[in-house]
Formats: C-alpha cells, structure tokens, sequence
C-alpha cells in the first residue's frame, strides 16, 4: 500500500508546548480546542500508545470502532477525523510523514506480555502500567475502566488478505512526526512504549517529542 505523506509548515521554535518523552513514560496534557498537537518519532520505530478524552467529561473517550467505521478504514493517516464513542469528532489528523497510524493492536500490558511472549514476561513495564500510573496522578477521576480503545501512532500492524493481524517492522523513521487539530479541549494520555517483545518499537523503546501550536 502506498503511503500519502504530508509534511506541517508548523515551526517547532514557534510552539508553544515542546517536552520530551523519554522512553518507557506516560504523558499527559490537554489541548486546546482549535489548537494543534504534534508527535515526533525522534529515532524512528516508536510505538506512541494513546487515548484521547473529552477534557471537560472525560467519560467521552476516542473510539477505535467509530473512527474506523466512519472512514471505511483501519489504518489513521491524515484527513481522518478521531472520533469519541458518542460519534462527534475529537481530533483530525492535519499532517503525516509516518504515512499509517493503528488503532487495532491496543496497548501491551502484563497480562498480554505473557499470552504473547512468555509467562517471565508477565513482570515487564507495559503500557497500561504507565498509564494507570499516569491517572493516579492526574485528578480527572479516571480509573483503569477508562482505558479503552487506543491508537498507536507509528506502529505498524498490517492486516493480511484473511483478516490477520501482524506486528511487523516500523515503517517510521528519524523525525517523522503526525500532526492534529484539536476540535474540542482534548485531553491526551500518553504511554510512550516500554515495550521490548516486539518490533513495534524495533526492540528499543527511544524518546519521542511532542508539541504544540495555538494555530
Ligand atoms: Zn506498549
């Protein structure tokens, strides 16, 4: 499949928001309605595991299945609009130069380390870990029930001619980033991935960058 890849003439001296997430930790931020919002894969093949929510009711959340449903496609690349489970748009993806984003692989945890790879592995640092460590020091209210369906930006999860899913080798690189358009306050919770199983991540969890831009 070929990839449509679509540069921002954002400058990242100009944001307003530029921090560095370092390999294996959560981040959590909102942005702005209006305001746009930018991940950079700084050393290439890096998971970036995330979901989205309602900044002002966060018991609406980012939805895989809706988003997939309403753009007649699994993988999320720019033009597709990130939709809540309540059907309204929460982001649309405005620039890519990854080219396809998942949102069908969902996020590692201890209990699917150990059904993927080994029962040794059950004790490894997983996303959800992160995540539940990054709202018990938030104070939105979110409790594990609210880590639904999430996207994992830069990963690579082909879908074979019979319906299989496949974690292959990233198709991102040094500095490629995706950009979005925040169309409500978003609030964005981010497992930056620890994971060292698969090639998601090419085996190596690296820091990635995030930014943003009031217009
Ligand atoms: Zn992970």
């Amino acid at each position: 499949m070929k990839q449509q890849l679509t540069p921002s003439d954002r400058n990242p001296k100009a944001a307003q928001l530029d921090e560095i997430v370092p390999a294996g930790e959560p981040w959590m931020g909102v942005i702005k309605q209006g305001h746009y919002f930018r991940i950079v894969d700084l050393e290439g093949n890096q998971a970036v595991d995330t979901l989205f929510y309602n900044a002002h009711d966060v018991s609406e959340r980012y939805s895989a299945t809706d988003t997939i449903r309403s753009q007649g496609n699994i993988y999320l690349t720019t033009g597709t609009k990130l939709l809540s489970e309540r059907g309204s748009v929460l982001l649309t993806i405005t620039a890519d130069t990854c080219g396809r984003h998942d949102t069908l692989g969902g996020a590692c945890s201890a209990e699917s380390n150990t059904v993927r790879y080994a029962l040794d592995k059950r004790h490894m640092h997983s996303c959800r870990d992160s995540f539940l460590m990054a709202i018990s020091r938030s104070n939105y209210g979110l409790t594990k029930r609210d880590l639904s369906s999430n996207i994992n930006f830069f990963m690579n999860v082909p879908v074979t001619p019979d319906g299989k899913l496949t974690f292959a080798d990233g198709i991102s690189g040094p500095e490629r980033y995706v950009e979005m358009r925040a169309e409500v306050d978003v609030l964005v919770l981010i497992s930056n991935c620890p994971q060292l199983n698969n090639p998601c991540n090419a085996y190596n969890p690296t820091p990635v960058r995030v930014l943003s831009w009031a217009e």
